[in-house]
């Protein structure tokens, strides 16, 4: 853990171990925070805030970019370590770290745009000033799926705005959490700026997070149950709150499309993080029309997926974080397929061979998804892509916005007209148009409905650790 600048133990000196998803092997062990540990690094917080706050901004942006350049220094080796504790392949973890790295380059030059205003009055001997402060104490829940980027995009706008933070990683992840926090110490983030709890059972640290006063903002990327769970508790103290939550993608192929494009993307996109994310798509909606052909195409592509451990030549989807995963994925898949739906590629574990001792599943097609099925429905987290054939043009916005989901959506199509009432009717928060990589730093991430609250990068990101004060002077 990393508590008031210095690596600790927990106060009880209890560690737990980190395991590799796709080997069973012990890879490590980290720390094992109590309440009482968190509390030590909400105190070590709240003792910075006084003058971390106060910082010039330019500071900050130093310290940030310094953080940037130096995590870029280490792609590699973040990578590798990634690819160890979480499963995804090599290459989806150093574009991850870069990806990590960009929000820290992206807030240090947003911290220099922090602005206030100077506004008039009514009265002719007054004058108004309106100035934007940091919040203060941050307490920041992060998940496994990208466990180096969902720190960054949280940590670099906190440190910006002036917050100091108290980070809890996912209990699946916590040496990515520590590599991050190397790189901090490195820098020269002064003691207490930053700390981090890792613990086996996050329940007590998040109501620390959510119950001690001297944290004013909680910001929180995981599912949807947990994040309505921490709101809650966080409303009752008035705390800020910014959660981004689950997702429910749909990918609509309009007819004018090219069917074999849209299958590539969707092959590509859906198998990302073997679809451990929460803007994966989760229903390929395909007029019936360009059905055969998109099918044709997407079989081919995900039969062609290799899966693997993630550091093994060519492969491109890596194990599930853990066997309740493996198992949701395969309820699924199973209750479709009992439902009438046809599964032409993969449909099951994969367990013989390197894949006897990870949790993998096989990359798979589900073709005639219907309304009654799970996976309609539900989000799916691993590595299947359902496609559900339509025939009104219609009605298929109304289709996708049948979710109580609202993150991410990407559609398919040469019209202009179309692309824009389908941008325009998706009451979803992030809109790929013939594109699968909607998301940056510079851009705001975050969802609608019970996808979240807030939203992270961009400009939008820097306001949600900035409140404003205004000052009445009189003349
Ligand atoms: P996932 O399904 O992606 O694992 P979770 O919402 O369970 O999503 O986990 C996301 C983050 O929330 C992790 O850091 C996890 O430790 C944390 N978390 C889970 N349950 C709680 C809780 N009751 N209180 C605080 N944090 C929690």
């Amino acid at each position: 853990m990393y508590i008031d600048g210095a690596f600790v133990e927990a106060l009880d000196g209890r560690r737990f171990a980190v395991t590799d998803p796709a080997t069973g092997e012990e890879i490590g062990t980290v720390p094992d925070a109590t309440a009482a540990d968190a509390t030590r690094a909400v105190e070590a917080a709240d003792r910075a805030f006084a003058s971390w706050s106060t910082t010039t901004v330019d500071e900050r942006a130093d310290l940030l970019l310094a953080a940037w350049r130096l995590m870029q220094e280490r792609t590699d080796e973040l990578a590798r370590l990634m690819t160890r504790e979480q499963g995804k392949p090599l290459r989806a973890a150093r574009n991850e770290v870069v990806y990590a790295a960009d929000f820290l380059r992206w807030f240090a030059e947003e911290a220099r745009r922090i602005e206030g205003g100077w506004l008039p009055s009514s009265r002719p001997d007054q004058r108004f000033v309106a100035l934007r402060v940091p919040v203060g104490v941050v307490g920041a829940i992060t998940p496994w799926n990208y466990p180096i980027s969902m720190l960054t995009r949280k940590l670099g706008p906190a440190l910006a705005a002036g917050c100091t933070v108290v980070l809890k990683p996912a209990e699946a992840t916590p040496l990515c959490a520590r590599a991050v926090m190397e790189i901090f110490d490195e820098v020269g983030v002064p003691p207490g700026v930053v700390n981090c709890v890792t613990a086996s059972d996050p329940a007590p640290i998040g109501e620390v997070l959510t119950g001690d006063r001297r944290v004013r903002k909680l910001t929180f990327t995981g599912s949807t149950a947990v994040g309505r769970l921490l709101a809650s508790k966080a409303a009752a103290n008035l705390q800020r709150i910014s959660v981004e939550l689950g997702g429910h993608a749909p990918f609509i192929v309009f007819p004018d499309a090219d069917p074999v494009r849209a299958a590539k993307g969707a092959a590509a996109l859906k198998f990302l993080n073997s679809g451990q994310a929460c803007i994966s798509p989760n229903r390929l909606y395909v007029h019936r029309e360009s059905a055969e052909a998109f099918a044709a195409t997407l079989c081919e592509r995900v039969g062609r997926v290799k899966a693997g451990v993630g550091t093994g030549e060519g492969v491109t989807v890596g194990p599930l974080i853990d066997e309740a995963a493996v198992a949701k994925v395969a309820a699924q898949v199973d209750d479709a397929r009992a439902k009438g739906a046809r599964v032409p590629v993969g449909g099951h574990r994969l367990v013989d061979g390197e894949f006897a001792r990870g949790h993998f599943y096989a990359p798979t097609v589900v073709l005639d998804v219907t309304d009654d099925m799970v996976i309609r429905r539900e989000e799916t987290f691993g590595p299947v892509a359902p496609v559900i054939v339509y025939d009104d043009v219609d009605t298929v916005i109304d289709a996708a916005n049948d979710t109580d989901y609202g993150l991410a959506a990407y559609v398919y199509t040469r019209d202009l007209s179309t692309a824009i009432r389908a941008v325009e009717g998706l009451r979803f928060g992030i809109i790929g148009v013939n594109d699968v990589n909607p998301t940056a730093a510079r851009v705001p991430f975050g969802g609608m409905k019970d996808s979240g609250l807030g939203r992270e990068g961009g400009h939008e990101g820097l306001d949600e650790y900035l409140e404003t004060k205004v000052a009445g002077i009189a003349l």
